[in-house]
């Protein structure tokens, strides 16, 4: 994956660029647009960390990109590349996610400058703790202010780490636990949570193939996910996630690309093995039967239904969007297309389904998450029984009027209640169909070309009635 030193302020650029040409079809003042596109604050820190015997700086960074609602959210990134015009960036997208999937928060970021795959956990924990502390003292944290998150380098493991430091230093607050999402299950997570990100993924991919309008003359038979050829880059928590969905819906896994390298067969490669494969020899190469690629860039030129980037950003650039050959680009990861070369994709006829709605399902049961930590209690806790009383009582019904009884088998798929994980995922696949769906109005009322600039649109108008109500602007 590419990495040289502009590719944050390419980031930052992009961003505006879209931003620039949404706004161009709203109505809001031009004041209103300017405050939504700005970044409110950020806070850039150094502190020192004594690592094997010898003391190093580590810079952490955190973004709140809009506070129209609080508290702010976003994830934090650990990864050499970070910098604060890409925090900003991944900030700014935050705050149009959010708004795009209704959930009530602004949009914030943060990274932390290290690189989580060569430093020990001992270190990662004493890092992770010192930044949440310097958050904490700077009121930059907390239930109601900014909720951090995982991101690209993070995981539940980190999340616990904060919100331990948090409730230390916050002793006695009710509401501690709700000072970030993504926390193993355990301490105050969710169910549902780790693969939220490409399970929405899954429902937005299978939102546009149902979409007939958006796919006349693509070329791409039926209207469901059986047999779509797809490749992912990224086998992380989001590109897993997204392909293994996709696979147990029927598409095929033609191609996975990663940092050292990607695997290619055409009659498909099943993800979990190719996990444990990878998990096992620390590389994705030499899968049983798959064809290698030393250069995994060149996996993401290869025919293909669908293409689902979940890496890193600024991965299809004016180099390589030419080549590109997949009738869809999905966007897993954030801003993975830079705007030059979303000019070359759309010119191609390539549909761009983009992240900011795609890949929003992390932060929408991230929200489910911050409620459930607000509410102390489970979701289903209080309504699972009563749930199922009700449905024992409808089958026992059916089967003295029709005089047939039910297997036991039968009767218990009916009588089910929904458990917090049902929940989750029926709050999830609401939500991704309800954005899809808007979208693709304002889309139409518009008449925008793309999806992208239809959902900055329509979550710019969201923002806008928001800073309009809180009568910022006199
Ligand atoms: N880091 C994820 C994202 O980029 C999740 C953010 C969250 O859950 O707050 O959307």
């Amino acid at each position: 994956m590419a990495n040289n030193p502009n590719e944050g302020r390419q980031f930052l650029d992009s961003v505006h660029q879209f931003f620039d040409n949404a706004a161009s079809y709203s109505r809001l003042d031009a004041g209103i647009l300017a405050q939504i596109r700005t970044c409110n604050s950020v806070y850039k820190v150094s502190f020192p960390v004594e690592i094997d015997g010898k003391i190093e700086v580590v810079e952490g960074i955190r973004a709140q990109h809009s506070h129209h609602k609080l508290p702010s959210k976003g994830g934090i990134r650990y990864s050499m590349q970070v910098d604060e015009d890409e925090v900003i960036a991944l900030a700014a997208l935050m705050t149009f996610k959010c708004a795009v999937v209704d959930v009530p928060f602004g949009g914030a970021k943060g990274g932390v400058r290290i690189n989580p795959r060569t430093t020990s956990v001992k270190t990662l924990e004493k890092v992770t703790r010192r930044f949440a502390a310097e958050l904490i003292r700077k009121n930059l944290i907390g239930p109601g202010i900014d909720v951090p998150a995982p991101d690209y380098g993070t995981g539940s493991r980190e999340m616990a780490w904060i919100a331990d430091t948090y409730q230390a230093l916050n002793y006695g607050e009710t509401n501690a636990l709700g000072c970030v999402t993504g926390k193993p299950v355990g301490q105050g997570g969710i169910r549902g949570r780790a693969e939220a990100t490409g399970l929405g993924i899954y429902y937005g991919i299978r939102e546009a193939l149902a979409d007939s309008d958006l796919l006349k003359g693509k070329n791409l038979d039926g209207h469901t996910m059986q047999g779509k050829r797809i490749v992912v880059q990224g086998l992380g928590n989001v590109g897993y996630h997204a392909a293994y969905f996709c696979q147990q819906d029927g598409a095929i896994i033609v191609g996975i690309a990663e940092r050292e390298g990607g695997i290619f067969n055409e009659n498909g490669i099943d993800v979990q093995q190719a996990f444990k494969h990878r998990s096992e020899n620390g590389s994705i190469l030499n899968f049983p039967n798959a064809k290698n690629y030393e250069n995994s860039m060149e996996l993401l030129e290869v025919e293909c239904d669908i293409l689902i980037p979940a890496a890193l950003e600024n991965q299809i650039n004016s180099d390589n969007a030419a080549r590109i050959k997949a009738k869809i680009v999905a966007e897993g990861a954030n801003g993975p297309v830079t705007k030059d070369a979303e000019r070359v994709l759309l010119q191609n006829g390539v549909i761009i389904i983009p992240d900011l709605y795609l890949n929003a399902g992390g932060v929408t049961v991230s929200y489910f998450e911050w409620l459930k930590n607000l509410s102390h209690v489970r979701f289903g806790r209080m309504g699972k029984r009563a749930e199922e009383a009700s449905l024992r009582r409808i089958v026992n019904a059916i089967e003295s009027s029709s005089g047939k009884s039910m297997s036991q088998q039968e009767r218990h798929i009916l009588i089910q209640g929904a458990d917090e994980v049902d929940l989750v995922r029926s709050g999830l696949e609401d939500t991704m169909i309800n954005a899809y769906h808007e979208i693709r109005d304002v889309m139409v009322l518009k008449k925008i070309p793309d999806l992208r600039t239809a959902a900055f649109l329509t979550a710019i108008e969201k923002i806008g009635v928001s800073y309009e109500a809180l009568g910022i602007f006199p």
